[in-house]
């Protein structure tokens, strides 16, 4: 199996430094992924509610296409880098993000799911509540999600960790596996993949566990990312995802 890591930032670190550091760890395929909240236009104007309070912004897609030039085809590197990005799906700005990302093409698109409806970040708000609320919150997590997987807003062929949610909450509802299985079913029929997400495996291992189980029931693809933010997380659980994929016979993009 090669090594691939789908989904890296560069918002806080050097895309070189990002690239030495998965070169390090012998990735054959290193996808760079900024959010699109890290770009200063639709920054300005959507209104994303979840955004990194630090980090680079982008003034133009140009500034970061340029980004791609300090590591592209240099000698001896050995490894696929891919221009992409990680775009926020959210029903009220759906068609306003789309129109941003279309305007060029890309190699990897991730889509992800960071806040509720209303605008609430799903990270937000963790601590002791309510299992019912908790369990609603599940819920409409994971109805965001199919609805990403059903749109066509941007061309994207990952939605990623999927299960990110149990950083905002510990409680599960007790039709977890059937919702999953759910989500990947819709996801096999798409042809869109799920991310075995690095961060989740340090996070929620025993729901990364449960969502490889859904994708091989359900016989959709998975994507492998670490969701570095920094160098020395590049790589950060890939032999842990890689497993998973064995153990399951999974297929990945
Ligand atoms: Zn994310
Ligand atoms: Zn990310």
């Amino acid at each position: 199996m090669i090594r691939i890591d789908h989904h890296n930032h560069i918002l806080l670190a050097e895309i070189t430094e990002m690239v030495a550091a998965a070169k390090a760890s012998e990735v054959r395929e290193f996808s760079i992924t900024e959010h699109v909240s890290q770009f200063g236009e639709p920054r300005m104007s959507v209104g994303f509610g979840s955004v990194h309070s630090s980090g680079r912004i982008f003034e133009t897609l140009k500034e970061y296409r340029d980004e791609f030039r300090k590591v592209d085809d240099r000698a001896g590197l050995g490894m696929k880098v891919n221009q992409g990005l990680e775009v926020d799906f959210s029903p009220r700005y759906e068609k306003k993000v789309g129109d941003f990302v279309n305007q060029e093409e890309w190699d990897m698109l991730l889509c992800s799911v960071h806040e509720f409806e209303d605008g609430r970040d799903i990270e937000k708000g963790a601590g002791p509540v309510d299992p019912a609320l908790a369990n609603e919150r599940w819920r409409d997590y994971l109805r965001l999600e199919r609805m990403a997987l059903e749109s066509d807003f941007v061309p994207f062929t990952v939605l990623s960790h999927p299960v990110r949610l149990s950083r905002g909450t510990k409680t599960v509802p007790p039709e977890l596996d059937e919702l999953l299985l759910d989500l990947a079913r819709i996801a096999q029929r798409r042809n869109r993949a799920l991310e075995l997400n690095g961060n989740d495996i340090d996070n929620a291992p025993g729901l990364v566990h449960r969502l490889a189980t859904a994708c091989s029931m359900a016989g959709c693809k998975v994507s492998l990312g670490s969701d570095a933010h920094h160098p020395r997380d590049v790589f950060r659980n890939m032999r842990v995802a890689m497993a998973l994929v064995n153990e399951f016979n999974l297929e990945t993009i």
